[in-house]
């Protein structure tokens, strides 16, 4: 799939024409003379891993881009996941400040306003300015919170890759065996692992999804990828599609917010140990890729703060003998974990941190003011 020029994908995706057709009202504002122009990207090194595969010395080797990338960034060695240990509820703890208690598989909104929404609401950003692009299925509800204050209006674009390939999939469905779809099982088999991986995924605990997206805008995109999953190439795991589709976005909306949420990680829960490297060493990469596109886009080089943490570890081998299969105990092994911070003065730290921290550090570097965060800004990168 990286070879897949952009050309060739924005025609598939349909984003250029997604961008014509936008009103103008809906493009994202330029900011005003004077207004900090900062960007951030926060990359939830995802799907709960643990610091023995990563930051470990005998977990090196699995994260070859972030060991190299990390002598020009800013490590923190201690970043402490201290809430529920879901995956739903520790990502909305990073993006509100405030360790979330709502149900764990995305039935229920974060309970406090997101830092999309006091960035929107408080710069008048419009609404292609800030999005979040998960792998997770049962993140639809990421963009915005509860608070009446704030909620939609003022949410981000919430973009579930492999929903709108699901979609896509029954279109390639309805459309028949003769409707010139080559090798149409072939295709459908091939993308079944990538709909069906994510353990706690299954029983589908998905919203609509892409339902803060202008409805023209998804209609075009699951037109194009039908186009995309009958052609020569095809993404081969969703959080390969999640980096390509947050890559577009960069280069289509420039957006000064963006959450990625990695999570191939989580086929742990199968019981594959090999399997959970595979994805870690992948998500290493794409996250390397990813700091690839800031450092050559023109729009993001030199202006952008990419924070990369694992949302949640995993359990340990004390108990028992493959810890790595769930994320439940609560021991240090799922709660200690690592943050790196990209685009920053270079540097590291043993002093601890907390997930609620990035929200609060992620709200100065944007220049806005927030209230309520139980998170501190991280006094380092500042
Ligand atoms: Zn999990």
């Amino acid at each position: 799939m990286p070879g897949l020029s952009k050309r060739r994908f924005v025609q598939i995706a349909g984003l250029s024409i997604a961008n014509r057709i936008l009103p103008g009202w809906l493009r994202a504002q330029e900011p005003a003379p004077g207004r900090s122009s900062n960007k951030v990207i926060i990359v939830t090194f995802g799907g709960g891993v643990r610091y023995s595969e990563t930051f470990a010395p005998e977990g090196l080797r699995n994260i070859p881009r972030l060991v190299g990338l990390r002598p020009e960034g800013y490590f923190f060695k201690s970043c402490i996941n201290s809430g529920v240990l879901s995956h739903f509820n520790s990502t909305a703890s990073i993006l509100t400040g405030n360790w979330q208690r709502v149900d764990d598989f995305g039935f229920e909104p974060p309970a406090g306003p997101t830092l999309f929404e006091f960035y929107r609401k408080q710069t008048g950003a419009g609404p292609l300015d800030a999005w979040a692009v998960a792998t997770n299925k049962s993140f639809s509800s990421m963009g915005w919170s509860a608070d009446q204050a704030f909620g939609r209006p003022y949410g981000a674009n919430v973009v579930l890759p492999k929903q709108l390939l699901l979609e896509a999939v029954q279109e390639v469905v309805k459309k028949g065996a003769n409707e010139g779809v080559a090798n149409r099982e072939n295709v459908l088999r091939h993308l079944e692992g990538i709909l069906n991986e994510g353990y706690e995924g299954v029983g589908w605990t998905i919203f609509k999804a892409g339902r803060n997206l202008d409805r023209h805008v998804r209609e075009t995109l699951v037109r194009g990828l039908v186009e995309y999953i009958n052609g020569p190439e095809a993404p081969t795991s969703g959080d390969e599609l999640t980096f390509f589709i947050a890559r577009e976005v960069m280069r289509e909306f420039a957006p000064r917010l963006i959450l990625v949420n990695f999570w191939d990680m989580d086929v742990a829960h199968w019981g594959s140990y090999s399997l959970y490297l595979n994805a870690i060493t992948r998500t290493d990469r794409l996250t390397g890729m990813l700091w690839d596109e800031v450092q050559t886009n023109p729009s993001y080089k030199d202006k952008t703060t990419m924070l990369v943490l694992p949302e949640l570890g995993r359990d340990g081998d004390a108990n028992t003998a493959n810890g790595f299969l769930n994320h439940r105990s609560g021991d240090p092994s799922c709660r200690n974990m690592w943050l790196l911070a990209m685009g920053v003065p270079h540097g590291e730290t043993d002093r601890p941190i907390h997930h609620i921290d990035v929200a609060a550090t992620a709200a100065e570097l944007l220049g806005i003011k927030t209230r309520g965060f139980a998170g501190t800004p991280m006094r380092e990168l500042l």
